[in-house]
């Protein structure tokens, strides 16, 4: 398999998961076979040259160096293979409206994506039903539904679904809503957030009532103390980690196309704010791979990473072309917006070559500096497009009119990057390290091994410091912090997710921010030992910064994550 090189661990992720297998769920393929299948796929809708970008896709794929979402890997190629990861429904208020999202959610959540939705439209607990002059059960309850249906889904086998869960602050349920998580075993599959609004965090600051309103009527119901509310969000996500919150207005003020509507959710994991019924395919630059070395001295090469980026965007634009929409709503929206997000993983390991420490302002420097110019090729290869094949139908509709032709209403996202980066072998997404050494257990389970990050013993080794009595500290500990003798820059390069103080990790959260159009997914890790006052400071800095979304989570406070457990389930 000249130039294609996995771990062990990455290729039996792709065995048991991604690889197209017979009737008797026997893999028919190999991982290499698998990469020309997708490249094949994609490359499929070019009229010139088509021979020319499959091998581009093949390569950069089978390199390493870009990845899609898992279920362009999934599905290309099959008949109704769906190709997105990221979908928002709408959800209405009627039993019929409602029922029809959550039969549509199955459907996508089979096929490999994941929904998000707001469910404030949903009239309150107890609010009266004409027809039947009962009483409501509120949006709550719907919710249980939705989760226990994800539960039962499978995804061909693969994996479990994922959602987000948004309810606005001012709907008269917010206090149910922000304990449901409390119990451990409400919601699971679910991600939640309080939608937010500047009005709400203006009142938190004054401490004034806060009106919470039947979303039918738009009539006040009750009223509570902002700060109220505000500390049972900030506690609660102490104790739990949910809720997050998503900034609506921010998000709104990035809308590409205001025209045709306002947006309410984003997709499970916050990385792409959606309008009802959009979809968004994402694909992800590993940036260990986008370096020169000199005498072990590592730069970014710019010219590659421009040149992924250009074959990435054009990629992502296919991935709309040749997808399978198994509804017409789909359909419809995400053709006349081809919304794409590209983004990034391999972050922390890139600074780890660079010996930039990740808690360091001339790292939060690097991240806006590498972000603004990924969007700026980025948007420069969605102008070509738009030049070759015609800007986004809504585009006359949108942001970028009349100056800026566009094929896409979107470019950038920043995804967790939670099976890609296993089978990339990098670090995940924008985040730092969670530990030096790790055992690979749970992902599929079997055998597990202690091992030691790979580009960790390599600088190490290169700047003289490797030693087997190192090697077992670290196997033990997962960190170099306690060694003896090793110079403080050094352990300050390799520092671990939390050792890195809540501000560095937010700060990066904003540098890539500023630079992505849709949003950043992003966690904030606190040790066990973090304070609910900590949480609180570090949701009312997110909104200070203008960010779109917050996700914190606090070492030991539940089990595993959503999105990591959806992801090894
Ligand atoms: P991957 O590494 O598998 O491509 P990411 O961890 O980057 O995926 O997640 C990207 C998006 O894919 C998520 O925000 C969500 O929309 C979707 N997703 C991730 N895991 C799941 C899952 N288990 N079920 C459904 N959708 C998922």
């Amino acid at each position: 398999m000249a130039g294609l090189s996995l771990t062990a661990n990455a290729f039996q992720i792709l065995e048991e998961r991604y690889l197209l297998r017979n009737l008797h769920g026997t893999a028919i393929e190999t991982p290499e076979e698998m990469f020309r299948r997708v490249a094949k796929w994609i490359s499929g809708t070019e009229k010139k040259n088509g021979g020319h970008w499959e091998e581009k896709f093949f390569g950069m794929m089978s390199r390493l160096e870009f990845l899609p979402n898992s279920p362009t890997l999934m599905n290309a190629g099959l008949p109704a293979g769906q190709l997105s990861a990221c979908f928002v429904l709408p959800v209405e208020d009627s039993l019929d409206a409602i029922f029809t999202s959550l039969k549509n959610a199955a459907l996508i959540h089979q096929r490999g994506g994941g929904t998000g939705y707001n469910f404030s439209r949903l009239r309150p607990k107890g609010a009266l039903i004409s027809s039947s002059k009962g009483f409501s059960s509120g949006p709550v309850a719907f919710m249980k539904i939705y989760d226990a249906a994800t539960e039962h889904v499978k995804q061909g086998g693969k994996r479990r679904g994922a959602n987000m869960g948004i309810l606005n602050a001012d709907h008269p349920d917010i206090e149910e809503f922000i304990f449901v998580k409390r119990d451990g075993t409400s919601l699971q599959n679910f991600n939640i957030s309080v939608g937010i609004t500047n009005n709400f965090m203006n009142a938190v600051n004054k401490d004034l009532e806060w009106v919470l309103k039947d979303p039918g009527t738009g009539h006040a119901v009750r009223s509570i103390p902002a700060g109220k509310l505000w500390k049972q969000i900030t506690e609660t996500a102490w104790a739990t980690g949910d809720p997050g919150l998503v900034f609506l207005d921010n998000i709104n003020r990035d809308n590409p196309t205001p025209g045709l509507g306002n947006i309410q959710s984003t997709n499970p994991c916050g990385e792409v704010p959606l309008l009802d019924y959009e979809s968004c395919n994402l694909g992800s630059i590993n940036l260990s791979r986008m370096v020169t070395e000199n005498n072990g001295v590592y730069e970014i090469d710019r010219d590659k990473l421009a040149e992924t980026i250009h074959s990435g965007i054009r990629f992502l634009d296919n991935v709309i072309q040749v997808n399978h929409y198994l509804l017409p709503q789909v359909k419809a929206i995400t053709l006349k917006n081809r919304k794409i997000g590209l983004g990034l993983m391999g972050w922390a390991e890139l600074l780890m070559l660079m010996e930039i420490p990740y808690a360091s302002t001339e790292a939060v420097k690097l991240a806006e500096e590498l972000m603004e110019f990924v969007k700026k090729e980025s948007y420069k290869a969605s102008a070509n497009l738009a030049g070759e094949r015609g800007s986004f139908p809504s585009w006359a509709n949108s942001r970028f009119y009349p100056e800026n032709k566009m094929r896409n209403a979107t470019c950038n996202s920043i995804a967790p990057t939670g099976t890609i980066s296993v089978i990339a072998d990098t670090s995940y997404s924008i985040e730092p390290l969670y530990a030096l050494a790790y055992r690979r257990v749970g992902i599929l389970g079997g055998k597990s091994q202690q091992e030691v990050n790979g580009i960790f013993k390599k600088k190490m080794k290169q700047m003289g410091y490797w030693n087997a009595e190192l090697e077992a500290v670290v196997l033990q500990t997962g960190t170099v912090k306690e060694i003896q003798g090793l110079p403080g820059r050094v352990k300050k390069v390799f520092e671990t997710s939390l050792e890195i103080p809540w501000e560095f990790h937010l700060k990066h959260q904003r540098a890539f921010q500023k630079f992505t159009d849709n949003s950043v997914s992003k966690t904030i890790n606190f040790p066990a030992e973090a304070r609910p006052e900590d949480i609180s400071d570090v949701y009312m800095t997110a909104w200070k910064y203008g960010l779109k979304g917050i996700t914190i989570y606090r070492d030991g406070s539940k089990e595993k994550q959503v999105l990591q457990r959806c992801n090894v389930s």
